[in-house]
This record gives structure tokens, C-alpha cells and sequence, in this order.
């Protein structure tokens, strides 16, 4: 097996939503190991746990990648993994901040995320192009790729066109969007069993509709395995409902079914 079917590339240092304590990396090492995975991408905590955790996984035979804390948009999504940015002039700061405590990538949410009950079914969330382009030239400037939170098609191009590294998610991705991925040689994080996981708990109206978009969802991850997108098995395990080591067994073998289909 290679070695890429070792890593989480999508994961919050979360127990069902709730942060982790130091006394939990036991439990986190464990279920890793049932997993047989070996490194883990940490995609942020407000209080940037990644930072505090990272010599513990170690030592524990796991290694963290980590990007500390998101940096989102204030007023938008995000509260739960990053910190708000305010306006342009703070965004070099925080990015050196980040820099400074020794991250290995910057997390950037460039959208909401999928929910029913919003129109357009994201929610709030994401930067001015500006901005974002802001983001990325300075995360370059220290050497640092730029890992992209982002749901809808036009934030997803947007999130290409400033030239982030990876699309974390991707909901309501389209053709148009892969090509200009492959073009610019941007990954894929699709996390499709965390959307499929959420479709377990709540009304079955709601739940056909997450079904639809996984679907869909599973139709453009084909799509990208034919175009030659590298594509990285992604949990969002932390998140409330996701299991880790669990839910990434469920991802890689959805995204492996993709892969032949
Ligand atoms: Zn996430």
C-alpha cells in the first residue's frame, strides 16, 4: 500500500466536536493505529491545539501536520477552527504569527459550508479575491502552501485563481473548476462521508438532499481521477458525528470505488 493510504489529510484535533485535552492522544494514537494511519493534517482548532499536540503524536508514532488555527473572514464561518481576520492589514501579521510558532501550511475558509437550509445551500463565509490572493502571496513569501476551505463553484474558482494549493471539501465543484485544478496543478480533499455522516442525523428530507450532493459530489471525484487530479483521503474526523481512523477507512473506500468506476 503506498504511503499516501497512511494519511489523514483532513482531521481536527476534536472528540465529536469538543476540543481535544493532552490526556486524550492516548485515545487519538489508538484509534490511528486501528487505522494504520501515520500522519495526520490538522486543519485547525481556534485555540491551536496543533502547536500543543505535536510532540506528544510524536512520540506516540504519529506525525502531525499542522496549520495551528484557519484564518477566516470576520462575520463568516469559521469560529470553531481558525481566527478572524478583519481586513487586509492584519493578514501579514497573522501569517508571520503563524509562521513564527512553526506551522507546516496556512488553512484559509474561503466559504461556509453545506447546509440545507441556506439558500444556495452554503453557508456565510470567505474573503474578497483581494484578500485571499493577499493570503496566498504571503504564505509564499514564507515558504508555505496554502490549504483552501471552500464550497460552491465560484468560490472554488476564485480559491484557484489566487492559487491555493488544495481544495479542501469542494462541494458543488464543477468541470469547469477541475480543469482549471488540473491546469494549476491544485489537489482535492473531498471529506464526502463527512457530508454522508451529517445525512445520518438529521430529517430524511434533509438527509435525500446530502445524499444528492455526496452523489454528485462522488460523480466529480471521478471525473478528477480521470483528469489526473491528485486526489487526498480526507475525514474530517474530530467534527462532531466523524470518528477518527473510522471515518477514514470510510473515505478511502469510497474514494477508491471512485477511482475504478
Ligand atoms: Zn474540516
Amino acid at each position: 500500500m503506498n504511503k499516501a493510504s497512511h494519511t489523514d489529510h483532513h482531521i481536527h484535533l476534536f472528540r465529536d466536536g469538543r476540543p481535544l485535552s493532552l490526556k486524550e492522544l492516548d485515545w487519538l494514537a489508538e484509534l490511528c493505529e486501528r487505522a494504520e494511519i501515520k500522519t495526520l493534517y490538522d486543519m485547525g482548532s481556534k485555540e491551536g491545539l496543533g502547536f500543543r499536540f505535536k510532540e506528544g503524536l510524536e512520540t506516540r508514532g504519529i506525525t502531525l501536520k499542522t496549520c495551528g488555527y484557519a484564518l477566516y473572514k470576520a462575520g463568516g464561518y469559521g469560529g470553531f477552527i481558525g481566527r478572524p481576520v478583519n481586513g487586509p492589514q492584519q493578514i501579514p501579521l497573522m501569517i508571520r504569527e503563524l509562521y513564527e510558532r512553526g506551522v507546516d501550511f496556512i488553512k484559509v475558509v474561503h466559504s461556509g459550508v453545506v447546509s440545507y437550509n441556506k439558500e444556495g445551500y452554503v453557508t456565510k463565509g470567505g474573503f474578497l479575491r483581494e484578500e485571499l490572493s493577499l493570503i496566498v502571496q504571503v504564505a509564499e513569501s514564507f515558504g508555505l502552501r496554502v490549504h483552501c476551505h471552500v464550497n460552491s463553484e465560484h468560490r472554488i474558482i476564485e480559491a484557484i485563481e489566487a492559487g491555493v494549493s488544495s481544495i479542501e471539501h469542494g462541494f458543488f465543484m464543477s468541470r469547469r473548476a477541475l480543469e482549471m485544478m488540473k491546469e494549476a496543478r491544485v489537489s482535492w480533499t473531498p471529506t464526502a462521508c463527512a457530508l454522508l455522516s451529517l445525512a445520518e442525523r438529521v430529517s430524511s428530507e434533509e438527509a435525500q438532499f446530502y445524499r444528492a450532493v455526496v452523489r454528485k459530489h462522488l460523480e466529480m471525484v471521478k471525473e478528477a481521477y480521470r483528469l489526473g487530479i491528485m486526489i487526498n483521503t480526507g475525514s474530517d474526523a474530530g467534527a462532531s458525528g466523524i470518528v477518527h481512523g473510522e471515518a477514514f477507512l470510510k473515505e478511502r473506500e469510497l474514494l477508491e470505488k471512485a477511482s475504478k468506476d
